[in-house]
């Protein structure tokens, strides 16, 4: 089971459903063709491809082209079905940052054929997660400063500010459809500068003065 680890407390809280949103940031909707959704894009990926900061983001052997996404995570502390914007934060326990890894050429493949990005996007190792700062910690989520660098050189930058849909909004709107439940965690989107990983490349993400995450990219072995 993979925990997630709440600071300050050190309080560990078992990982359940992972929900990635989509085109949430303008300039990354624009870089990929795209435009921000009128509805949220959410898709999943599971537990198993949590990994903890100092382990290693490992390439599929099926991918020629597999991408950096940093984007701030939440983790849900208290359950709720059809939560009221107004209501959503209080169910937050605390936010991190995380890496959505992609394999944009199947991912690129899969849009084309309208077919799902569950392998692109849901890998082994497709999800490092840093440590969450308590929400008591954090006095406006929707005003952090996040980043990533790849080997010492700035690849993506931007504030919690410029989401399309707001942390309430999501929450909200997937427990809407779903259930939402302790230990979930959500991928909140990505800003524009996504690029290309290879093997050797130290990712370092950052939630400024909050929380870090560092992890370093392998190469799947054929056996
Ligand atoms: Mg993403």
């Amino acid at each position: 089971m993979k925990n997630a680890l709440l600071l300050p407390s050190r309080k560990k809280i078992p990982i359940n459903n992972i929900y990635c949103v989509g085109q949430n940031y303008a300039e990354h909707a624009k870089e990929m063709g795209s435009t921000v959704a009128d509805v949220p894009v959410i898709f999943l990926k599971p537990t198993s491809a949590v990994v903890e900061s100092g382990s290693s983001v490992i390439i599929p052997a099926m991918s020629n082209n597999v991408h950096h996404e940093v984007e701030l995570t939440v983790l849900i502390g208290t359950s709720g079905r059809n939560i009221p914007a107004g209501e959503a934060l209080k169910h937050v326990a605390g936010y991190g940052i995380g890496l959505d890894m992609t394999m944009r050429d199947i991912q690129s493949e899969a849009k084309k054929h309208g077919k799902p990005w569950t392998t692109a996007k849901g890998f082994y190792t497709s999800a490092p997660l840093s440590s969450f700062m308590e929400v008591s910690a954090i006095s406006d989520p929707q005003n952090l400063d996040f980043s990533l660098t790849v080997n010492g050189v700035q690849r993506q930058k931007t504030n919690t500010s410029k989401m399309n849909f707001k942390i309430h909004e999501l929450i909200s709107f997937l427990s809407t459809v779903f259930s939402l439940e302790e230990g979930d965690v959500i991928f909140t989107g990505t800003p524009e500068g996504v690029a290309q990983v290879i093997e050797g490349d130290v990712l370092n993400a950052e939630l400024h003065g909050i929380t870090t995450l560092t992890t370093t990219v392998t190469m799947e072995k054929n056996s």
